[in-house]
């Protein structure tokens, strides 16, 4: 039985990962500072005998015997990257270090869920993943973009140098039950504000495009890169190739909603991405994955979910 460790695995994306790594008959550790992770997410995973819990910041060392890390500590929105900005850099930093130092000493495979911020405000659209990137050093998503990138530079000096098995996977907007009902993202506010018939709020004048993925694809393509057997480690994009202007998602929203909500325009936050959209060929040629899921389907799966959470029903 194979003993995997999942950092950040109390968030979104990390509830999904330790569901899906039990039901594959894995021993999970699941590693979590709770700062924007929850304990509800877990809840219904702790009665399995296969499954663990540990407290604790990836920006300290800590010493685990494990077959695979998956390095999703991290907080993904803007808001709450931005919250504490030298603390995002160090969980990047010194956490992917400390991760990867695990890697090195119990030989463990180690995969870095960097993202497609990494691209920063792209001058190459679609995005493939030999483009360098447009990224702000000093702006105020930098503790986020360049942590990502850092990140990425010491999982690659740790392979060369030290031959430690790695894969990278950038992310792409990804989205589905189990976001942070205040999680400040795209997806989360426009439903939430739909449900609960106020203003929903795009920022700029909307124009700006985004690819969703949905959550159950995005975490089969991120076990799918770390089991393949070629060992190909990547950096390679993961996400729906299918683009859509924000003004375009707030509409399918309030038509799947049916809600009497108006679109307000407020100010576009600094240095926010005019568009993005992952080329996915890579994946498809050496994972042969592909997202299955259209948008407005997962959106019904959670615009249901957050009609359970608004109206204080059990979302396990
Ligand atoms: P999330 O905020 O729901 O989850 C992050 C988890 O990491 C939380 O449980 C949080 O408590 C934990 N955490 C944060 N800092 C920590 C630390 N120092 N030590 C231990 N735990 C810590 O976000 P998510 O959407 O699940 O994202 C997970 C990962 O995927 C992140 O690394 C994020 O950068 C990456 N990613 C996500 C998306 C997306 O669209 N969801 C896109 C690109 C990349
Ligand atoms: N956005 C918006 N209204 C909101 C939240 C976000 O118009 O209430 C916009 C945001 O400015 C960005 C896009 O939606 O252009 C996606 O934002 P999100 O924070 O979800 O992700 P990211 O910017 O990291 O892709």
């Amino acid at each position: 039985m194979k003993r995997v460790l999942i950092t950040g695995g109390a968030g979104f994306l990390g509830s999904h990962l330790c569901e899906k790594l039990l039901s594959k008959n894995y021993e999970v550790l699941c590693l979590d500072n709770f700062f924007t992770g929850k304990k509800e997410n877990i809840l219904h995973l702790l009665k399995d005998p296969k499954f663990e819990v540990i407290r604790h910041d990836i920006v300290f060392p800590i010493f685990l015997e494990v077959d695979e890390i998956y390095n999703l500590a991290c907080p993904a929105s803007p808001i709450h990257y931005q919250y504490n900005a030298i603390k995002t850099i160090k969980t990047n930093v010194l956490g992917t270090l400390n991760m990867l130092g695990m890697a090195k000493r119990v030989k463990a495979t180690i995969l870095q869920a960097s993202t497609s911020e990494i691209y920063g405000n792209p001058s190459e659209h679609p995005q493939k993943e030999s483009y360098w990137g447009n990224v702000n050093p000093i702006g105020i998503r930098s503790c986020y973009d360049e942590g990502k990138r850092v990140a990425e530079t010491l999982m690659m000096d740790y392979h060369r140098q030290n031959g430690v098995d790695i894969r990278i996977v950038r992310i792409f907007n990804t989205y589905g039950p189990r976001m942070n009902i205040n999680d400040g993202r795209v997806v989360s506010n426009f439903i939430v504000q739909a449900l609960t018939n106020k203003d929903i709020t795009v920022y700029g004048d909307g124009s700006q495009t985004r690819s969703f993925c949905y959550v159950d694809d995005l975490i089969d393509g991120m076990i799918l890169m770390m089991e393949n057997k070629e060992n190909f480690i990547g950096p390679v994009n993961l996400g729906n190739p299918e683009e859509y202007t924000i003004l375009e998602l707030a509409e399918i929203i309030l038509e799947l909603t049916k809600s009497k909500s108006k679109i307000v325009f407020k100010p576009l936050p600094q240095d926010d991405p005019i568009r993005r959209k992952p080329d996915i060929e890579l994946a498809s040629k050496k994972l042969n994955w592909k997202p299955e899921v259209r948008l407005k389907e997962g959106l019904m799966k959670t615009i249901e979910y957050f009609k359970k959470v608004l109206k204080g029903e059990n979302v396990i």
